[in-house]
């Protein structure tokens, strides 16, 4: 099969020919059909988030159809029944989060995005920028019908994990989202469906996309570093740049809620205690539930979440990526193999 491969930090992917992966117990193999790009691949790039095994595939926003079913024993507790559950030809989505392991105190609480043997899709297992992939089907999700491949990959993880970093904000009513990429495209549909308003915020004189914001419905867009009309219940960070923290929590009201979305964020400057005083909240959100990603591909074609997409062929991932870094599209980017 043809295959991207990451080689090392602060190498461009490589191009390859692999052999076609084996299924084990309890695994599907699937032909991909569409491979979102996302920010956690410009960190893996750049080292800020490791890869212990290179070479690897990344890609973690998969679409594909299943093509054959792992044979043999040893599957893992509800691995066959899942895989059954997934017939020849249908359509699945495979997520960041590959596999955990089942038994430790977070994932038999419902937290298994926070399992330390968690194993992460296009870091720890080879993932979707390739011709096929395999994945344990019990973490792959049926998607909706209606969405053509390239636009339901980016409901997978910018969909998905900006989806948890809403339900962290609660009952807000005035959502702040900073940085307005293909995370925030989508949370600004689904806040609109659920009575919100939002408040956009992107790089000081970044016109094209405040004006996209706004015509997905934003009721205010504007620089990060000014305030906006009024004060905000709640706030999500996505770009990558801890100097926003604190510009967030002046715009949040007392109680309110700055969660950073991201897996990666530079240094947080030190700021005020009065800036945290009045009962507000600084989190992350960490990775994702299977429970989440249910959740959220039911409310999607409800909304309906329209995804706004890029696609580029399997072997200008590099030119996807760059043009990620630097902002060239709106919405998300999606490689077509
Ligand atoms: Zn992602
Ligand atoms: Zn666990």
């Amino acid at each position: 099969m043809r295959a991207m491969l990451f080689d090392g930090v602060g190498r461009p992917l490589r191009a390859a020919q692999r052999d076609t992966p084996s299924p084990g117990p309890g695994q599907l193999l699937l032909r991909v059909r569409a491979c979102g790009i996302c920010r956690t691949d410009l960190h893996l790039l750049d080292g800020e988030v490791r890869i212990e095994h290179a070479p690897r595939i990344l890609g973690h926003q998969i679409i594909a159809t299943v093509e054959a079913h792992g044979e043999g024993d040893g599957a893992a507790p509800g691995a066959s029944e899942a895989a059954g559950a997934f017939a020849e030809g249908e359509r699945v989505g495979v997520p960041w989060l590959g596999w955990s392991c089942g038994e430790c105190r977070w994932c038999l609480s419902g937290r298994e995005n926070l399992c330390p043997r968690a194993r992460f899709t296009g870091r720890d297992i080879d993932g979707g920028m390739a011709e096929h992939a395999v994945a344990d089907a019990r973490f792959c999700f049926a998607i909706p019908g209606g969405y053509p491949d390239e636009q339901a990959a980016p409901l997978m993880c910018a969909g998905l994990i900006g989806y948890r970093a809403l339900r962290m904000c609660g009952d807000a009513r005035s959502v702040g989202l900073y940085g307005f990429g293909a995370s925030a495209h989508i949370l600004t549909q689904v806040c609109i469906a659920e009575g919100r308003e939002v408040y956009a915020f992107t790089r000081a004189g970044d016109e094209a996309t405040q004006a996209f914001a706004r015509e997905l419905g934003a009721v205010w867009a504007g620089a990060s570093q000014e305030r906006p009309p009024q004060e905000l219940d709640a706030a999500i960070i996505f770009a990558p740049d801890g100097s926003l923290v604190p510009l967030a929590l002046q715009a949040v009201a007392p109680a309110g809620v700055v969660v950073c979305g991201g897996i990666y964020m530079s240094e947080i400057p030190a700021f005020e205690y009065s800036a945290l005083w009045q009962e507000r909240i600084v989190r992350s959100v960490a990775n994702l539930t299977r429970n989440d990603g249910r959740e959220f591909l039911a409310l999607a074609p409800d909304v309906p979440v329209q995804t706004r997409v890029t696609t580029y062929a399997l072997e200008d991932a590099d030119a996807a990526l760059a043009d990620l870094r630097a902002g060239r599209f709106h919405g998300a980017a999606v490689l077509v193999p």
